[in-house]
């Protein structure tokens, strides 16, 4: 988002196409003071339209399911699109492969019961409940 502002901003005659899943913006910083309800949702989950609309940019929401670099075109599941420049920053993803190896179920199992939070939007929302839902640790 920042880029895209930003090369609309330098290059005004550039067409600049931001391609993003999440329905919303859900920042990972602060998100502490979100997780033990110092403040609300609000200031952490954003609409991405108004800034695209503000900056000029186009916002299209799709899933990225694949870059061709010989041909210079992004396969998204709302079709492919054409650049001629492209920055990618995906962010961060799980890698639970390197603990689990082909283990499909224990990745899942992992991911289901022990949202690290990294990811945002979803996993977010479940370290939050599950943080409303500890009780305290077992005493011996
Ligand atoms: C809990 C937490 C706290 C943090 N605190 C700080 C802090 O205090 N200060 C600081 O400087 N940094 C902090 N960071 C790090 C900072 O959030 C990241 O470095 C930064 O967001 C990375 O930017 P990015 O654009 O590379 O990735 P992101 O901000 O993760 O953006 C990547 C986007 O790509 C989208 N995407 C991924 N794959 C696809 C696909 N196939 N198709 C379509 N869209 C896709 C994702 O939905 C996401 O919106 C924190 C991160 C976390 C998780």
């Amino acid at each position: 988002m920042t880029a895209a502002r930003y090369l609309r901003e330098l290059i005004p005659q550039a067409e600049v196409v931001l391609l993003e899943r999440n329905p919303t913006f859900w920042s990972g910083p602060m998100s502490n003071k979100w997780l033990i309800d110092i403040v609300d949702t609000d200031f952490l989950n954003h609409d991405m339209l108004s800034p695209a609309i503000k900056y000029g940019y186009t916002l299209v929401h799709t899933e990225v399911i694949g870059i061709e670099r010989d041909t210079k075109t992004v396969r998204t599941a709302k079709g492919n699109i054409h650049y001629d420049y492209l920055i990618l920053s995906g962010g961060i993803r799980n890698a639970y492969d390197a603990w689990f190896g082909n283990d499909l179920r224990a990745a899942e199992y992992t991911r289901q019961h022990f949202p690290n939070a990294y990811e945002p939007n979803a996993e977010m929302l479940a370290l939050k409940q599950k943080l409303k839902d500890f009780k305290g640790a077992l005493s011996s």
